[in-house]
């Protein structure tokens, strides 16, 4: 018999990955996996940028190259934030950049606090390192900065991971506010926020936020000084296959990931990086507007359905961008795990939202996207649903 760590023994097969097997069914309505629409790809921009790159530049772009990232491509992220380059490592997503930092901030049972619900992938690339997951008090604005201040009174916390902007799960946005307070709070109990922001370019309503790490550096301008650390991707904006995400924050953290980062994988494959680098002028912002424009459509017309349709007492997100809404069902004493089979009968698939507590709690919830389905299919799959949620309430 093979003696499996313990590190391994605490991963247990995702609950989003065996739910993705089933609807993977050509007749089932998905809105349950987080894939981004795939008709609106870049695919021309990427191939043309392939072969120009492979013409003009073949040696670099299959030769092994550095663990920090292709330097154009580290230059023009770090610009954004008036950041130096080696203050950027790349990543091979940022789910690759989540592990790394677990491997380089978490000693066992050091306090991680996360938002309740939070992005089970964080969970699953912590919890190897084996933290003590703190789930904080949240509403429809995100954390409560006054809550949280309150916690860390008793508790001594190391990090605090958040996606504040449209988040997976729920869609939410943290208020302007609250991300002032939330700084303000972490910063005097000495707490460092990892600040993942996949979705931040994707909004269709509403005015643009400052993300945490900008409010830190107006009032801290010294990026090494910086009590928050923040994770972008090219997921969500170009596609995910290319797998290429980065890492930003002070030197201290930084030089460390590059050490965690060449014994993972040497580095992230450079071709990628330099097609990616060719699209960031022109490609990536028309593709922004492209995908806003088409999610904020698809948005509108699951929530307005969910609206018209769901059993009363039925609550559902109704987020200002990105991809998900997330719904809470009146009755504590449904199972949405156990009704997706019925669900998946009816032919429409979701997530159910109890893996994304840390707490375990959160079974009468469930995420929906509403980004892979066209407009027609997220009426038909709305429709299915209601139907689902009122037999069990009906129960
Ligand atoms: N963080 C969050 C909050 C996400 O929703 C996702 C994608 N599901 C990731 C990180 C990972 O994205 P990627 O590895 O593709 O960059």
């Amino acid at each position: 018999m093979i003696a499996i760590s313990r590190a391994a023994q605490s991963m247990t097969s995702s609950a989003i990955r065996e739910i993705l097997k089933i609807t993977q069914r050509p007749d089932v309505i998905s809105f349950a996996g987080g894939l981004p629409a795939p008709e609106l790809f870049p695919t021309d921009e990427i191939r043309t940028a392939t072969d120009r790159i492979l013409t003009d530049q073949p040696a670099a772009a299959l030769q092994y190259s550095t663990t920090e990232g292709h330097l154009p491509l580290r230059r023009w992220i770090a610009e954004q934030d008036g950041l130096a380059p080696d203050q950027v490592q790349i990543t091979s997503g940022s789910q690759q950049g989540l592990d790394l930092l677990g491997r380089v901030l978490i000693d066992p049972d050091d306090v991680v606090l996360v938002e309740s619900p939070t992005y089970l992938g964080a969970l699953q690339a912590f919890s190897p390192y084996r933290p003590r997951f703190v789930e904080l008090i949240t509403d429809d604005d995100g954390i409560v900065p006054e809550a949280l201040d309150d916690q860390l009174r008793t508790l001594s916390a190391k990090l605090l991971y958040t996606v504040p902007t449209f988040q997976n799960p729920t869609g939410r946005t943290l208020s302007a506010e609250r991300r002032q307070a939330l700084l303000e709070v972490t910063r005097r109990h000495r707490v460092t926020i990892i600040e993942d922001g996949p979705y931040n370019e994707l909004r269709f309503r509403g005015e643009r936020l400052p993300t945490l790490f900008e409010l830190a550096l107006a009032d801290t301008p010294d990026p090494d000084e910086l009590n928050v650390i923040k994770l972008g991707t090219f997921s969500k904006v170009l596609a995910p296959g290319l797998r290429d995400a980065w890492v930003q924050g002070p030197r201290a953290v930084i030089d460390k990931l590059v050490l965690a980062k060449q014994a993972a994988d040497l580095h992230s494959p450079t071709l990628n990086q330099m097609i990616i680098t060719e699209l960031l002028d022109d490609v990536l912002p028309r593709q922004i507007k492209i995908i806003s424009e088409a999610y904020g459509r698809r948005a509108r017309v699951m929530i307005d359905n969910v609206a018209a349709r769901f059993p009363a007492g039925v609550t559902c997100t109704d987020p200002d961008g990105g991809m998900f809404c997330w719904v809470t069902l009146p009755d504590a004493g449904i199972d949405t795990a156990e009704m997706l089979a019925a669900a998946v009968e009816e032919c429409v698939a979701y997530v159910p939202g109890q893996p994304f507590f840390a707490s375990g709690e959160g079974n009468n919830t469930m995420r929906l996207s509403y980004v892979t389905s066209s407009e027609a299919e997220i009426e038909t799959g709305i429709a299915a649903l209601s139907r689902v949620i009122a037999g069990r309430l009906a129960d």
